[in-house]
């Protein structure tokens, strides 16, 4: 039996964060909580006359996701008018870019579960708006339509037909969300609908490498959509073609209770939609400097903090891709080495216990007045012995809920570790001395219950006692009570 191979590229949809929409001046508003229809004007309802004017904030954050993904940006810019009716689209087009897109030819490489890593063709980058939302109502008396997203401005990014599975595809994807949100030009936010993805399927005999005839599935608005999606099409084409079938070229929508594919319109060519240039609009044109200044500020990207933090600090490649993950965790463990911390000290710190103490408080980084120095300045009472690291994590607790520093805590709570060496030699022969049972079994022979004086010793001083120094003097008074028996 012929073994088929995916062969899939994916179009993704993102909201840009601006504060006005990309032709008018009306405000970006969240599409779930703002009223409806209450962020539009007489250009985002498409009236007649009505003239738009482009946004250069959402060309600048179209620039950086380009530049990010490592296209090239084109000086010459056209948008273009894309036509079709649909209520949701007033005026009867949406404004794209088509023949002269902002950027091309980038690339972006992932690394799959098993540690390999594709590099993956992005094919174009450009500017759109976004259309109004439309709202089928449950009892079939009608649809309601918000124009508050009309004109939101949007990013296409169209990827090659690089991606061979819908694993594939979903570790792509997620890599461009996460790419947006270290970026500041999307929030991420799947639930609203802020980012959306059309997969575009076809496959053949696996070890060929032609392109055959896709499908187009819209509306995957979800990573389990997208990945439902692609397996349910692949599946479907490959049965299709054992059989003898054909496959028609053809738009698709998703259904997510049913989860399979549904035609809804055979095949869709570029003459459909009559493109030609936006009379409305001049050409864009994007100056090289512009684009160079772009450029230099782009942030340190997720990719690049990785290799810094295995290369550099020696972490492992996971806890690396952990502390990478979101931008403003990075930028707190950055600023926490900057402040002097040990890399992989802070590491530990941050990945175990302060992720889970905001785990257990479900609160993030930002909403904590736990500061980056101020764990740097707690670890340095760890490392110059004032407090153990049990207590460490104690101090670490009460910092995250209070925003006291480490030294006020232990003084107000006393919880300076004991390292008297007179006083803890005292403790010790006493709690020996106490517990003539096991010190007789720890002469006899189980030499494990060395570790039951250490745990009596840190109960009698509150968890205070230096360790190092217990065990120290511990393990000279047995021995001494092994030569000379008293
Ligand atoms: P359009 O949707 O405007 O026709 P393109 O032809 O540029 O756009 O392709 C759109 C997407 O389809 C791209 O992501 C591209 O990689 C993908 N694609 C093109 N041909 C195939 C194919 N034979 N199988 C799977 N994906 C394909
Ligand atoms: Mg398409
Ligand atoms: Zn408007």
């Amino acid at each position: 039996m012929t073994h088929y191979e995916p062969v899939i590229g994916l179009e993704i949809h993102a909201e840009m964060l601006t504060d006005s929409k990309m032709f008018c001046g009306c405000h970006v508003v969240d599409s779930v909580n703002a009223p409806p229809n209450s962020a539009v004007c007489p250009v985002c309802l498409g009236m007649p006359g009505m003239l738009p004017v482009i946004n250069r904030r959402a060309v600048e954050f179209a620039m950086r996701v380009a530049l990010a993904l490592h296209c090239t940006i084109q000086p010459h810019n056209v948008f273009a008018r894309k036509n079709y009716f649909y209520p949701d689209l007033p005026k009867g087009y949406q404004v794209s870019q088509y023949e002269l897109p902002l950027a091309t030819n980038g690339w972006l490489d992932i690394t799959l579960a098993a540690g390999e890593t594709r590099r993956i063709g992005i094919r174009r980058v450009h500017m759109e708006e976004d259309t109004g939302k439309l709202t089928h109502l449950d009892n079939g008396d009608g649809s309601l339509v918000d124009y508050n997203r009309s004109g939101v401005p949007l990013l296409e990014i169209v990827s090659e037909p690089d991606l061979r599975s819908a694993e594939e595809a979903n570790v792509y994807a997620s890599k461009i969300r996460q790419l947006l949100r270290y970026l500041g030009v999307n929030s991420g936010d799947m639930e609203k609908g802020v980012i959306r993805f059309e997969a575009n399927v076809s496959v053949r005999p696996a070890g060929t490498n032609q392109l055959n005839t896709r499908t187009e599935i819209k509306n995957l608005n979800s990573f389990r959509a997208l990945t439902g999606g692609i397996d349910y099409e692949v599946a479907r084409q490959a049965a299709l073609l054992a059989a003898g079938g054909t496959i028609q070229q053809a738009t698709l929508g998703w259904n997510e209770t049913r989860r399979e594919t549904v035609t809804q319109r055979i095949k869709e060519e570029a003459d459909d939609y009559r493109y030609f240039p936006e009379p409305d609009l001049p050409p864009l044109h994007i100056d090289p400097a512009w684009t160079a200044e772009v450029a230099a500020a782009l942030p340190e990207l997720p990719d690049a903090k990785i290799a810094r933090y295995s290369s550099g600090f020696g972490l492992s490649a996971y806890d690396a891709t952990l502390l990478a993950e979101d931008r403003p965790v990075a930028e707190w463990y950055d600023a926490a080495v900057a402040a002097g911390g040990d890399a992989k000290q802070v590491a530990n710190w941050v990945l175990n216990n302060l992720f889970s103490l905001l785990n257990e408080q479900k609160l993030s980084l930002e909403q904590i007045p736990l500061t980056p120095a101020g764990l740097v300045s707690l670890l340095a009472l760890v490392n110059n012995n004032t407090i153990n690291n049990n207590t460490a994590k104690e101090v670490l607790a009460d910092m995250v809920r209070s925003g006291r520093s480490a030294e006020a805590i232990v003084q107000a709570r006393g919880l300076a570790q004991i390292s008297d060496e007179a006083a803890l030699a005292q403790l010790v022969r006493q709690v020996i001395r106490d517990n003539p049972t096991q010190l007789a079994s720890y002469l006899a022979g189980k030499e494990q219950l060395q570790g039951w004086f250490v745990g009596q010793i840190m109960k009698a001083t509150r968890g205070k006692a230096n360790p190092a120094l217990v065990n120290e003097l511990l393990s000279q008074q047995l021995a001494a009570r092994k030569s000379a028996p008293e």
